[in-house]
């Protein structure tokens, strides 16, 4: 590596650590954070099955049923990057984080 490069490829190398695609759930909390939990509601009546939600997750949250339509596979998984909802033409599906109040609650 010549001296010309090196600041060339560290410049490459801190936006490849900033890309959502690189993040993990641990990469998204500090020390002192709970786990940030996400909810993925995909709203059927516009959903035209396109399958672009599911191509861009980077978590692999959401599947394609063998009608092509999505489902969410694991929401445990999101960080919320919004990639789905932003990507989706129908804005048909959209994420936001889980209060600390919903997570506890008892499901009925
Ligand atoms: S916000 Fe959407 S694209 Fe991002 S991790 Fe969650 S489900 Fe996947
Ligand atoms: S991107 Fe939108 S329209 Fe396409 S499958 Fe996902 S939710 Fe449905």
């Amino acid at each position: 590596m010549t001296p010309k490069t090196k600041p060339k490829r560290e410049k490459t190398r801190r936006a490849v650590e900033k890309s959502p695609s690189q993040l993990t759930v641990s990469d998204t909390n500090t020390p002192s954070e709970e786990k940030r939990r996400f909810e993925i509601n995909i709203f059927r009546g516009w959903c035209k099955c396109c399958g672009i939600c599911a191509a861009f997750c980077p978590r692999e949250c959401i599947r394609l049923d063998e009608d092509g339509a999505p489902y969410v596979e694991d929401a445990d998984r999101c960080t919320g990057c919004g990639w789905c909802e932003i990507h989706c033409p129908d804005f048909a599906i959209s994420v936001h984080e889980r209060k600390a109040k919903e997570i506890e609650a008892p499901e009925d």
